[in-house]
């Protein structure tokens, strides 16, 4: 072949990889490489020269097939959907909705939509012709689509849509959101199926943490909540404040037909049945209202609380639904439209660097202030120097902003042709510019700190973390509080946020008796959280909420509080805990599942060293007693890598690192930071390094990815 064909061919074969690459690091890593903008261009673009050379169409082409197959390395059990759970075609303008209901009017045999001019004059105020098909239209919500089954009331089994026909059982881990109901007022048998989401500030929160930590950022709400939902431990899921819609419901009556015959009436039950329906929906609309409603909602719907890339539009009809059918991966009842996406230029007036709770100093872009997806924004982190280097942002320079998952602004990149010549290179202050102090990297460690314990920014910010609501949720202890109590000097440690009295509060400014007394309640909650909030709150270095928990199931599992013995108080339990911990060596944290020589030397040093080896003696002071912890389930040493640590390294095709860890813990194993004499096996991906080495030379056995799906599943690797 050759000409126009053999440059066809060529562009879908490489369309066909990119998509394949961006789907495995959309659906199995939870970490896009791509704007979802440009995924939908490439998508459409491999549509149309599929519809315009259908000789190059192939049945395992994307464009026939619903993303996201389930994890490997079986993270989850397998849930065959009785219904496939479908996709959608999207539409991106007013033309494309029209289009859509063009080929719906066709397929049930309507006639073409009347010139809107000629109908306009004629049918004004009396509604659309009579066989106009009517849709319902409900904003789209970029989360993760799951299917709820429900047995006599009961919820029995959740699911992710994974490939459409099989899914991943995430039962435990829907549990724990609180807008699905466990438990239906009426015993009945149905499925209802929906959206998890995140909401934006959750994710904003998450990323902040992570920026601190050093951690990889979620890219937008949507890979973050899926991240969350898929997590192996259902109290990382928990922890991460998750929401639902629903919106479709698979029930049927006794005759063996749906008992509702209309979406309108389907949202309507399932508001009834008490599940939550997204309240901004329209029925009975005409394609010229529905393409009214897209308009309207295209700036308000930055002020929801979630995030929505655009409306879906069904034909409201459930019969006209089964009569138009479906198409390879998606139904012909009903349409995406996909908001245009938000990008501005603007102009970076200068970079600087801030000093964060555990030191560390994040570049922040300073930006002339442009309205950007519904609010002027004037500033945007940098995250750290490596990325400053790697989009190669300069103050001076003309940059497109866009909000990542419509709340974090974010420089997507540098307009190149329009740097003025005096813009200047970022360059990472020497000494803090907070107290001075000489500013250090770790070794092939990316941030940059200040490792003064006692620098004023380090105590303010370690403060603000210490009460957020991830932490200690000291509700009305936001920073411009913070900030008078440290200037009044009431408070100078965590602990004493505990010796206030509501009569401190009520002289702060702006502060009135209920304000006061309302803190006052929520410092008092706060003194009795369990102890994974209370140690991911203190803001120990490289401990996120995932290893707060670990540890604190480890403490309780390895001195657990005698039934007599009380929580605080000198002689309680977390006094004793405060005592071990003092005198832990950074191996011992080594038996915390998840924790290795790194995270286990920044625990030690947080309990020994001076500056904060007396933070939990000052709780304990200062009344903290926390929750009784849960005993531990049972079953939880089992697994085919029990006793077993494993290291990885270089990168894997299956696995993201995080992932890896995650199935080596699942089996029952402990994924370790770095290579010693005490490794049972390095996992080594490609590029693996000196890890690889060190293996070699210890006579480590070092697996491949092959090797390592093997033995997670329980054969000879
Ligand atoms: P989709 O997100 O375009 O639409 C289908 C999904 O919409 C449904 O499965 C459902 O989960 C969801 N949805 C939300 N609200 C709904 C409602 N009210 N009614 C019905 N469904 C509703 O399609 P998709 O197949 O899930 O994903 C493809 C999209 O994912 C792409 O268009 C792109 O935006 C994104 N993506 C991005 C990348 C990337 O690299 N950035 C990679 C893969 C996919």
């Amino acid at each position: 072949m050759s000409g126009p064909d053999a440059a066809a061919r060529e562009r879908v074969a490489e369309l066909r990889a990119t998509i394949a690459d961006a789907n495995r690091r959309y659906y199995v890593e939870d970490a896009p490489t791509l704007t979802d903008a440009e995924y939908d261009a490439l998508f459409r673009e491999l549509v149309e020269l599929e519809a315009a050379h259908p000789e190059l169409a192939t049945p395992d082409s994307p464009t026939r097939r619903v993303g996201g197959a389930p994890a490997p390395g079986g993270r989850f059990g397998e849930v065959r959907h009785t219904v496939p759970m479908l996709s959608l075609d999207n539409a991106f303008s007013a033309d494309e909705l029209r289009a859509f209901d063009g080929r719906v009017r066709k397929g049930l045999g309507l006639g073409p939509a009347a010139a809107p001019t000629l109908w306009g004059e004629a049918d004004a105020g009396e509604g659309p012709a009579p066989e106009a098909p009517r849709y319902v239209a409900e904003l789209k919500i970029d989360g993760l689509a799951i299917s709820l089954r429900y047995e006599r009331g009961l919820l029995v089994q959740g699911a992710t849509r994974g490939d459409g026909t099989t899914g991943e059982d995430v039962t435990a881990n829907l549990r724990t959101i609180a807008a699905i109901p466990q438990r239906l007022a009426e015993p009945l048998t149905l499925e209802v199926r929906g959206e998890v989401y995140m909401p934006k500030a959750e994710f904003a929160r998450i990323n902040a943490e992570r920026e601190e930590e050093g951690l990889p950022l979620y890219a937008n709400p949507r890979n973050c909540g899926a991240g969350s939902l898929r997590q192996l431990d259902p109290a990382v899921t928990a922890s991460r404040r998750l929401s639902a819609w629903c919106y479709i419901l698979l029930e049927e009556g006794p005759d063996g037909r749906p008992v509702v015959t209309r979406q309108s009436d389907a949202l309507a039950r399932l508001a009834a049945l008490g599940f939550p329906v997204e309240p901004n929906r329209r029925a009975g609309l005409t394609v010229d209202e529905v393409i009214a409603f897209t308009e309207a909602w295209r700036e308000p719907r930055h002020e929801l609380a979630y995030e929505t890339d655009g409306v879906v539009v069904k034909v409201d009809d459930l019969d006209a639904q089964r009569r138009l059918g479906m198409v390879s991966r998606a139904p012909r009842w009903a349409i995406a439209y996909k908001f245009p996406p938000e990008q501005v230029e603007t102009v970076v007036e200068e970079i600087v660097a801030y000093v964060g709770r555990t030191g560390s100093l994040t570049p922040v872009a300073h930006l002339r202030p442009v309205k950007v997806a519904g609010s002027t924004v004037a500033r945007a982190t940098l995250h750290n120097l490596d990325e400053v280097r790697r989009k190669d942002v300069r103050a001076g320079d003309t940059v497109i902003l866009h909000k990542a998952g419509d709340v974090i602004p974010e420089v997507v990149r540098v307009l190149p042709d329009r740097r003025p010549a005096d813009a200047v290179e970022f360059r990472m202050p020497e000494t803090c510019p907070e107290c001075g102090t000489g500013v250090v990297r770790d070794e092939g460690a990316v941030r940059h700190y200040c490792p003064n314990g006692a620098c004023p920014a380090r105590i303010r910010e370690a403060l603000a973390h210490f009460v957020s609501r991830a932490g200690m949720d000291l509700e009305g202890a936001g920073t411009v509080v913070l900030a008078q109590l440290l200037a009044r000097g009431l408070v100078r440690t965590r602990g004493d946020l505990f010796r206030l009295t509501v009569e401190q509060l009520e002289g702060l400014d702006r502060f009135a008796r209920k304000s006061a007394e309302n803190l006052a309640a929520a410092i008092e909650r706060g003194r009795t959280r369990p102890l994974s909030r209370i140690l991911f709150a203190l803001g120990i270095p490289q401990v996120g909420e995932q290893t707060a928990i670990d540890l604190a199931s480890w403490l309780a599992t390895t001195w657990p509080p005698a039934d007599a013995e009380p929580m605080g108080g000198a002689d309680g339990w977390l006094a004793r805990i405060a005592g071990e911990l003092a005198a832990l060596s950074a191996e011992r944290y080594e038996a915390v599942p998840g924790v290795g020589p790194v995270v286990g030397a920044a625990i030690a040093r947080f309990f020994t060293e001076p500056a904060t080896a007396g933070v939990l003696p000052d709780l304990v002071a200062a009344g903290v007693a926390p929750e009784r912890p849960a005993p531990r389930p049972a079953g939880g040493d089992a697994g085919p890598l029990a006793g077993k640590t494993l290291v990885v390294t270089g990168s894997l095709a299956g696995f993201d690192r995080r992932a890896a860890e995650e199935a080596i813990r699942a089996a029952g194993g402990k994924a370790a930071g770095s290579v010693s004499r005490k490794t049972d096996y390095l996992v080594a991906g490609e590029g693996a390094g000196s890890k690889l080495a060190t293996a070699t030379e210890l006579g480590v056995p070092v697996l491949d990815e092959e090797g390592f799906r093997r033995l997670l599943a329980g054969e000879a690797p």
